[in-house]
Parts: C-alpha cells; structure tokens; sequence
C-alpha cells in the first residue's frame, strides 16, 4: 500500500480498534458521521483540562489565565496555518461545522430580496438555517439542480444574478462521496459579487486544503470527524468579510467597551473574529483539534491520500461484482473523496434488516456503516434515490475492513433469494 511504512501504529493512536463488541472487533465504515478518536487528540484534551486554570481572552490577567490565552493563540496560529488561512484572526472556533454554519446564516448582511444559491449536495446543517431565513422572508432559496451526482455548474451559471448575496457549496458530499471542483463556483460568484461559505466537513479531515489559494470568504468543519474531540470545529472568515458582518451570538469577550454617554449605552464591539467566540471557549478541544492535524500532518496527505483511493477503488470494485448492486457516482472521481454510496436494486433488500444483519451475522466481526439519507435530505431529493448504504473511510480504514463488510453483503444477498 503505497505510503505504508509512513503510517504510525494505527491501532496504537485509534484505541477503540482494539475494543470488541460482544467478543467481536469493529469494523467501523461511519468514519463520514464520526471518526475514532485519536489518542494523542483525547490526551492532548484532558492533559490540558488537568493542568490549566483560567479563561483565554484576557479577561483574567492572572498567570493561569495568560498561559491558557498563550494556548488558545497557539492552536489558533497553527490551524490557521494548516488550512493556509493568511492569519489566524480568520480562525473562529465553534463547536462545530452545524454550529458555524448557523452563525454564518445569522451574521450574513443581506439585503431586502437578496437571494442566496445552495448546492444540492448540502446537509441538512447548511439547507435549515438557510431555510428559516428564506419563510421569515429574509432572503429566496435556491437549490442548484444535481446531474451526474454533483451540482450542475451551467445551470448555476444562469442561476447567479445582481441579487445573488451567497452562495454555498460542499466541498464533499457526505451522501454520493468523491469531491466537488468548487474552485469554479467560487470564482463564478466572485464574479457576480457573492460571497462564498464552503462546506468543509467531509473534506478537511483527509485532504489538505489552502482556503486562501480556494479564495473562500467562510468555511468551516469539525474536528470530531478527524480524530478530535466532540464539540470543536473552525469557521474560517476571510479577513476583509468581518467589517461586513453582525454577529449573531454576543457575550463577554465581544465587545472593545461599553459605555454610558449621553444618557444611553454605547458599545463596541470588535471587528474581528473575537465577536465570533462569546463567553468561554472550548480552549482543550482546540489544543486537542491542533494535534489532531499534527498527527495528520505527520502521517503525510499524500500518504492518506494514497491509502483511502486505493480503498475506495477496492470498494468500488469488489461492490460492483454483486449483482444488483449499483455503486453511486462516477468511478473516476470517487477516488478523490472518502466515501463510496451504494444502492440495491433488489425490491426485497431491506436497509434496516441489513443492518441489523450485519451486527449479527458474524460471531468475529461487528460491521458499522451508515444507511439511509445521512441528514442531507437535498441531495436525496434531488436524485432519483431514496436512501443509501454508505462506507466511509478515515486513515485506519483498510482493505480487510471491505472484505469483511463485502462477506456480510454477499450472505445477506443470499438469504434474499
Ligand atoms: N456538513 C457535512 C457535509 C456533514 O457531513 C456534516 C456531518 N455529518 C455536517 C455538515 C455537520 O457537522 P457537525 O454535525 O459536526 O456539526
């Protein structure tokens, strides 16, 4: 496997590999929904919680607090580093991608009749706050038509117009895998004006990504889906978008002063990404999410790179030998994503009695994967799929993990006919 002597000891760094289950070991395919936790992110976060006192933001000046803000300013600086952010005052942290995307919704000036462009791969976390704003009357939803499983670019072509304040795009679909070429979207809206929010959740835990090279205004992704804790994620805000922007969310930290003039209050609030982290933060899980892109970057892209195609190739490959099995997206560019969707064209396969068949069945192995529409209810609907069975890999997915899934299918298949 090409990049393999660069790969540490998986099973040392993602412990719950060693766990069984009923005496049986995981085989876990729903790295998509949430990847196993690494050891050196999960120690990272508690040496923190038992070492540190005080809140970053110099709010407390004391040398506890100094020593948490010097932390929280290093995770930050080294992210901003790793997603090739021009500074790391464009670095908000929040608990995650569902979390920015509803401050971004929030924050966003638009003006009356402004409408706003959606890929119809996003997830339910993208289409809902945007949706709300569009039956409060705010701004018009626009779903962009799918083809061949991914957004139609000329269709969105003509969609874009002197009304057109956002746009968003995924830059991997959680449903149909490979990556979307959202380089030509960005740049199409930049043309007409719009700003741009990415969807980077299924995207940056196996790739590297340059958000300034992409010329992103927001993206944004969690840290749960590469190892880190639960509860931290990153919303990337151009440097330039801030002085545009309202926060939704205000608390301490947010404001430069307050004062009484005039027989009123007057406040001022920053400009900058602090008015983005009110009250206190998730300061361990963003140490813990800046280690986990150690690991990352240590282990090398290309290497994991090199690993999951070579994985989503076999997958590919050893599904479409089942008869009625019906692998979704185009081959080709599956490989560039970390997911493979499929369907059974059988009328009696039955995604739920799949899964549990596929607890039971083997008295070795305990197979996880995800069925069904994965919380992104847009691209179901706008393909001619109703639900699927999805594999979703992460950097200690392996070949033996599709030949055992691949085992559990065949048996499954059989006791069908
Ligand atoms: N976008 C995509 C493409 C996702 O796959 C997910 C999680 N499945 C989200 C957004 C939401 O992420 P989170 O639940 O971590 O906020």
């Amino acid at each position: 496997m090409p990049g393999k002597k660069n790969i540490p000891p998986l099973k040392k760094e993602f412990p719950a590999l060693s766990r069984k289950i009923s005496k049986k070991a995981i085989i876990y395919l729903d790295s998509a929904c949430t990847a196993l936790k690494m050891k050196s992110a999960a120690r990272e976060q508690s040496d923190f919680l038992l070492k540190f006192g005080g809140c970053a933001g110099k709010r407390s000046v004391h040398l506890l607090s100094r020593e948490v803000e010097a932390e929280f300013c290093a995770a930050r600086k080294a992210i901003a580093l790793f997603i090739g952010a021009k500074s790391p005052e464009e670095i908000v942290f929040t608990s995650g991608t569902t979390e920015a995307l509803n401050i971004a919704a929030a924050s966003f000036p638009f003006k009356k009749g402004a409408e706003v462009i959606l890929s119809p791969l996003e997830h339910n976390s993208v289409f809902l706050p945007f949706y709300r704003l569009s039956k409060l009357g705010k701004i018009k939803l626009r779903i962009i038509p799918l083809k061949d499983f991914k957004p139609d670019f000329s269709a969105y072509k003509k969609m874009l117009n002197a009304k057109t304040a956002l746009v968003c795009v995924t830059r991997a679909s959680n449903v149909f895998g490979g990556a979307v070429d959202i380089k030509k979207f960005i740049n199409a809206a930049h043309k007409n004006g719009a700003k741009v929010f990415v969807d980077a959740a299924q995207y940056i835990p196996t790739h590297k990504e340059n958000v300034s090279g992409l010329n992103a205004d927001m993206l944004a992704f969690s840290g749960h889906k590469m190892g880190a804790p639960f509860g931290i994620g990153v919303l990337y805000i151009k440097k330039s978008l801030f002085k545009s922007l309202n926060s939704s969310k205000l608390g301490g930290g947010t404001v430069k002063e307050i004062a009484y003039k005039g027989g009123s209050y007057k406040v001022d609030f920053f400009k900058n990404n602090a008015v983005y982290e009110a009250g206190i933060q998730n300061y361990s899980g963003a140490a813990a999410l800046r280690k986990s892109f150690e690991v990352l970057n240590k282990i090398g892209y290309q290497n994991i790179r090199a690993r999951i195609q070579e994985i989503v190739q076999y997958a590919c490959a050893k599904l479409s030998s089942f008869e009625k099995i019906r692998v979704l997206g185009n081959r080709a560019e599956l490989k560039n994503g970390s997911i493979v969707s499929f369907i059974c064209e059988n009328p009696r396969f039955s995604i739920v009695d799949f899964n549990i068949f596929l607890n039971e069945y083997s008295s070795k192995h305990f197979v996880a994967v995800r069925c069904g529409r994965h919380c992104a209810d847009l691209a179901v609907l706008n393909s001619d799929i109703k639900s699927t069975i999805r594999l979703s890999f992460f950097i200690y997915s392996s070949k033996r993990d599709i030949d055992v899934f691949c085992v559990a299918l065949g048996a499954y298949l059989k006791s069908l006919s």
